[in-house]
């Protein structure tokens, strides 16, 4: 009887075992799910870009060139925040190579080619990138119209 008994628990100890071992070996496979797929992600990534580059920017069909204008949207948008951050940080990006140069520099400090200064950003672009600070501006802009009172409010409006 006390035989049987332990046979009993070594049984349920085995199945318990094993029913951890399932989980492990299901968590496993649900990680390399997931590992696989993201791989696949980066895949088709590759697979568009490869396809737009080739393509050049002008799309084979309708249904490309709605994607295409987003694509040109975001890379619009992409350097315009970029080159906010540039003129924020009083810099200007090196045509040569692409690093970024002070702006009261002449030379490029990583390849010494010449650097081109750059037009000042329209001041609607900066407005259009960080919407609270036009609110601010136009608020201002607002302020002075009024103190004026003289009805020049297009020399003053900022
Ligand atoms: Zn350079």
């Amino acid at each position: 009887m006390f035989e049987k008994f332990t046979k009993t628990v070594t049984d349920a100890g085995k199945t318990i075992g094993e029913k951890t071992k399932q989980g492990s070996d299901l968590a496993k496979a649900k990680l390399k799910i997931s590992t696989e797929e993201r791989a696949l992600n980066d895949i088709y990534c590759e697979i568009g870009k490869t396809f737009y580059e080739k393509k050049e920017g002008v799309p084979c069909c309708d249904e490309m060139k709605e994607l295409f204008d987003k694509v040109a949207e975001k890379t619009s948008l992409i350097e315009s925040l970029k080159s906010q951050i540039r003129s924020l940080k009083g810099v200007v990006v090196c045509e040569n190579c692409g690093a970024d140069v002070p702006l009261d520099f002449d030379f490029c400090g990583k390849c010494g080619a010449k650097v081109v200064k750059p037009e000042p950003v329209p001041e609607e672009t900066a407005e259009a990138v960080i919407d609270h600070e036009q609110t601010e501006e136009k608020d201002a802009g607002i302020n002075i119209e009024v103190a004026a009172e003289d009805g020049t409010e297009e020399s003053t409006e900022i």
